[in-house]
Order: structure tokens, then sequence, then C-alpha cells
């Protein structure tokens, strides 16, 4: 089903917002503020491709609320953009920012275009003329946006220096994701990996599990896999039992495992830039291969999704072991609503996917402040301040949980939305 024919997002984004309205018990028009974004740009622009030819595309800014700060949100490029994904995505991206307590807003952008059909000059005139179209609206104390599906670091500088160009002055903060040497953060290619073992640490304090001991199960070995195995061994000291992958030459998924704990370091050497382990590299240095869904009946205490959504289904839960203790949803929406009342009678700590997986926004945010400065930290300052500003989220999350006795996932919202309720409300809109 393409993305326009499924479910629209913005509905459902905003039917969660209902429900939480009624738990925080908020006036109707607060919610009705909430419910609709504030400012959105739709653009239409022609782009010459490299036969002489002139394609349009469509493209949308969308600035969700900006009560905390200017707006921040990925670009997307994708066949199937709809206006309703990229306004549900700037919704989702206001919440995710105000439950890290950065001082952000949330915003989100898109080109309905699949990049994979465009040579490397059509690409960059197509991020150049997405800026033309949108720079007056974006800056650093507006709205900044950053590399997303279908959008990369190169991506990210051509249209950082675009707007320098027409903005007459060099704005490294008018968008994040760049690389290293063109205004980019030192730890942001872990940053994310690292957030979600930060706050799978916190778990295992608060349910008394000491982490030297924890197991772990990992679902995908992309960016987010990787470095999340990585940390679970270099700062918890724990064993990763298991990571799956889908093997793109078999066209089916495989999960790898070993008693004594997997050698991240050595699966990193046999991985391709796609996250697809070489199964008979694997098998030979002795990894048990088995189907890609065997990562989640491991008798382990952590599982980490962190591929696709929809991975936790209704069924797939009924199969966790009883020793599993922690579910760190390092993958965006990796648990159907379904499959949420069997977590909860197994008794699963779930962190959710918008404190889990916050250290790349996290980073992001410490990227604009180091353009803002022009003075760059180093990597072990970066994670020392991404340690403490996910630490500090995932209590904000836990105490709310405890003190309105609700599950985490609703917990979180209700700490981010009633941030930003209070932001409006100090600011005088409403
Ligand atoms: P990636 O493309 O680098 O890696 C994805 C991995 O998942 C690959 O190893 C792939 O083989 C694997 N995979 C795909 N289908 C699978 C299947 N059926 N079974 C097992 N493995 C499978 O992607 P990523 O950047 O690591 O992102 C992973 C998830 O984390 C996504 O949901 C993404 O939206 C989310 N996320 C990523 C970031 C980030 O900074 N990269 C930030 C926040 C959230």
């Amino acid at each position: 089903m393409s993305q326009s024919q499924a479910v629209n997002p913005f509905e459902v984004a905003q039917s969660q917002l209902d429900r939480l309205a009624k738990a925080l018990g908020l006036p109707p028009e607060v919610t009705a503020v909430l419910r609709e974004p504030t400012r959105l740009y739709e653009v239409n622009f022609p782009v010459r491709m490299d036969d002489g030819s002139i394609r349009v595309f469509q493209g949308w800014r969308v600035q969700y609320n900006d009560a905390r700060g200017p707006c921040k949100g990925g670009i997307r490029f994708h066949p199937d953009e709809t206006i309703h994904t990229v306004k549900a995505l700037s919704a989702w991206m206001t919440w995710k920012c105000a439950v890290m307590d950065l001082p952000l807003g949330g915003g989100k952008g898109g080109v309905k275009v699949d990049p994979a059909t465009l040579s490397q000059s059509e690409k960059e005139r197509l991020c150049r003329a997405w800026i033309r179209q949108l720079w007056k609206n974006l800056g650093p104390r507006t709205d900044a946006p950053a590399p997303d599906v279908g959008t990369n670091a190169q991506m990210m500088v051509w249209m950082m220096d675009e707007y320098s160009h027409l903005a007459g002055a060099y704005t490294p903060g008018v968008i994040t994701g760049k690389p290293v040497g063109a205004g980019g953060s030192l730890g942001r290619a872990s940053a994310t990996g690292f957030g979600v073992i930060v706050t799978v640490r916190e778990t295992l304090k608060v349910l008394g599990i000491n982490p030297g001991g924890a197991t772990a199960s990992v679902q995908g070995f992309g960016n987010v896999g990787q470095y999340s195995a990585k940390f679970f061994k270099d700062l918890l000291g724990g064993k990763v039992l298991c990571v799956s992958c889908w093997d793109r030459h078999d066209r089916k998924a495989y999960a790898y495992s070993k008693e004594d704990g997997i050698d991240v370091d050595f699966l990193q050497t046999i991985t391709d830039a796609y996250g697809t382990i070489d199964k008979e590299q694997a098998q030979a240095a002795g990894y048990h291969v088995e189907d890609g869904d065997a990562w989640i009946d491991k008798d382990v205490s952590v599982l980490i999704p962190a591929a696709l959504e929809n991975a936790i289904t209704s069924e797939s839960a009924r199969r966790i072991r009883p020793s599993v203790k922690v579910l760190a949803e390092a993958a965006n929406g990796p648990t159907v609503p379904e499959a949420e009342p069997v977590l909860a009678e197994k008794g699963i700590y779930v962190i959710p996917d918008f404190l889990c997986n916050a250290g790349g926004v996290t980073c992001s945010y410490f990227e604009q402040v180091q353009n803002d400065m022009n003075f760059y930290w180093s990597e072990p300052e970066v994670q020392q301040k991404l340690d403490q500003k996910m630490t500090t989220a995932f209590y904000a999350v836990h105490e709310m949980a405890h003190e309105k006795e609700v599950d985490t996932r609703l917990a979180a919202y209700m700490v981010a939305v009633q941030r930003v309720v209070d932001a409006m409300r100090m600011r005088g809109w409403i």
C-alpha cells in the first residue's frame, strides 16, 4: 500500500493528542491550538535535469509549534511524500524536542521525489532550489532542518551553502547533520545509539539489575543497531548475544548469535554500508545463523528493536521470554498498539521511541549551539552533555509514569505536551 493510500498519519497524530489533552485536562481552546500546525508552506518549483529538460517538484515545510524555540526537524525526499506525513512528523518532532527539554519547537519538510532517480548534480540543483523557495522562512532562530529519509550530509551542506549565499553571511546553524569540517558535530554518527544505551542503563538501575550482567538482543545492524550494540558492551559492560539484519542479496532477514557474546568490531568489518552482514564470513567465524525473527525469542534481559516500524506485533510479543525486562525502542514506531497490553502483562519496561532514540536530535541541537559559538567540542564533551540530557529526560518520564500511574509512553507524551503548553502560557499565547 502506498503511503498516500494508508491511514492518514496526521489524523493518528491528532487522535493521540486528543487522548493526551484528556489525560492532562487541557481546555478545548488549548487543544485546538495544538491540533494544527502554526505555519505550513507548500512550494512547486522547477529544476533543470541533466538532459536539459525541466521537472517540477512539489515540496513542503511545516512549522508545527515554536513556543519553546526555533523549529527543528528533518527534510525527507520520498516518492510517496504527502502533506499529511509532513504534518504528522512535525507534530511528533515538537513532542520529541520537548520531552528532551531542548529549547526547540517542531518542524518537518519534504519533497515528493525518489532521489535514486536523480544524478548527483540533479540532487544538488534540487536541494538549492528547495532552499531558494523557502530560505526567508528558515534560519537558526526560526527553523533549522536536518537530514532524514532520502537526504544526507552532502545535501545538508549544499542547502547550508545556498542559504549562506542568499543571506549574505556564513550561516552554518541553519541546518544540522552536516559533515565534520563543514560545521558538523563530532559524535553525531554514534549519538542515537549512545542515547539508546544511556536510557537502558538508567532503566536497569531503577529495576535493580546489574548492567554488567545484562544481556541484549538487537534487531537491525545499521547506524542505530551497530552503535547500540557497541555501547551496550562499552558503556554498560553487558553482552549482546544476537543481532539481526536484512540480507539485501537473499532478500530475507537473518539473526546472528554467539553464546558468549557477539564481537561488534568484527561484525562491523563484514557489514556493508546498508547494514547487511556477510553471512558466509559470519558463519566461518563461528556465528550461529537463524531466521531473522529469532532475535525476539532470545533469553536476554534487554530487547533493542533498531530496524523498522511495526516489528513487535501482539503475536511476536507473546514469544518474548520471561528473562526480558526491558524493551528499548531504538527504531521509530517498532511496537504496534495491539502489542502493548501483551508487554504490560509480561511486566516489560518500555522505553518509548521518541525518548529512547532522541540522542540524534539532541546532538543536532548541540551542532546548532556549536555553530552559533563557532567553537567546537571534543567527542567526549559531546557524549558527556548527551548523557546528561538523556538521563534527565529519562527520569522526567519515569517519575511522571509513577506519579500519574500511567505507562511510560503516555507519560513521555504528557511531559512533552505539558512543557509546550507551559511555554505557550508563559508567552501569553493562551
Ligand atoms: P539503517 O538503514 O542504517 O539500518 C537499518 C538496519 O535494519 C539494517 O541493518 C537493515 O539490514 C536492518 N533491517 C531491515 N529490515 C530488517 C528486518 N526485517 N529484520 C532485521 N533487520 C532488518 O537505519 P538506522 O539509521 O539505523 O535507523 C534504524 C531505525 O532507527 C529507524 O526506525 C529510524 O527511523 C530510527 N532512527 C534513526 C536515527 C538515526 O540517527 N539514524 C535517529 C532516530 C531514529
